[in-house]
């Protein structure tokens, strides 16, 4: 659950981590999950659908989407700013950035933004998840993005990883040499914890991961990590890439990844 602390402000869970304190409820697991969907869905895909648009970068006043869901979601009458800022502010992967009382998704998003983060602190390394069949093809031609606006580029080996297996049980992990691709003229910017964005790889910065991964768990339900299973996927034709017709719905329909 989401609540805070006088001492030690927002967190998630039943006590504070720093003083162990009960806390101030906020919302229970089933309201923090709804509505962060709602939030996300919002910020990163249909604004027009709750009569909000977007500013240019992608960002829109707090009170104003407190009072969009309020308006659509009769249970939430509740809601008020600092309850989307706490929301924000414990997110575990940094999906929102909040700033003077607006709002955005730092990625993620499938409607055109111009997002103006930051593009210092860049790895030298970013990871890529394919399936084993486009990573020919990708290293041939490159990276673009196809769902979503941006290709998102994951921090680690591990983070491509867990976010590639929900579209594949085993995906090929790509490395990007970023220093040679910002040397090639490529922004890539600062999103979420572990998220990179990038308007497209080229292939000569591209090349197949050998490192160590984890093995994956037979059973595990893979984390829904950056990639949604409705989306990403480098499709080099521009066409939406095949996914294994055995997977389940999306359990996170909205993009809450
Ligand atoms: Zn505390």
């Amino acid at each position: 659950m989401l609540k805070e602390c006088v001492q030690h402000g927002y967190f998630r869970g039943t006590h504070c981590p720093v003083c162990g304190d009960e806390a101030r409820f906020f919302m229970d697991d089933r309201e923090l999950d709804h509505i962060a969907r709602i939030v996300a869905g919002i910020l990163r895909h249909f604004p027009p659908r709750y009569g909000i648009s977007l500013d240019p970068q992608g960002w829109v006043p707090l009170p104003r989407l407190v009072q969009a869901i309020r308006s659509q979601h009769r249970a939430y009458g509740w809601l008020k700013a600092h309850h989307l800022i706490a929301l924000a502010e414990t997110d575990p992967k940094g999906r929102y950035e909040i700033r003077e009382e607006r709002i955005r998704a730092t990625y993620g998003h499938t409607v055109d933004v111009d997002l103006d983060l930051p593009t210092d602190h860049i790895p030298e390394t970013l990871y890529y998840p394919v399936t084993q069949e486009e990573a020919a093809v990708v290293l041939e031609i490159g990276l673009r993005p196809t769902d979503r606006k941006k290709v998102h580029l994951s921090k680690t080996a591990v983070d491509a990883y867990n976010a590639g297996r929900v579209r594949t049980p085993e995906p090929v992990i790509l490395e990007v040499d970023t220093k040679r691709a910002q040397e090639d003229g490529l922004v890539i910017r600062r999103a979420g914890k572990t998220v990179f964005l990038v308007d497209q790889v080229p292939s000569q910065v591209l090349h197949r991961f050998e490192g160590e991964l984890p093995a994956p768990p037979p059973e595990a339900e893979p984390e829904p990590a950056h990639t949604t299973p409705s989306s990403p996927g480098p499709s080099p034709s521009g066409g939406s890439s095949p996914r294994p017709r055995s997977r389940p719905p999306s359990r996170r329909p909205e993009g809450e990844a």
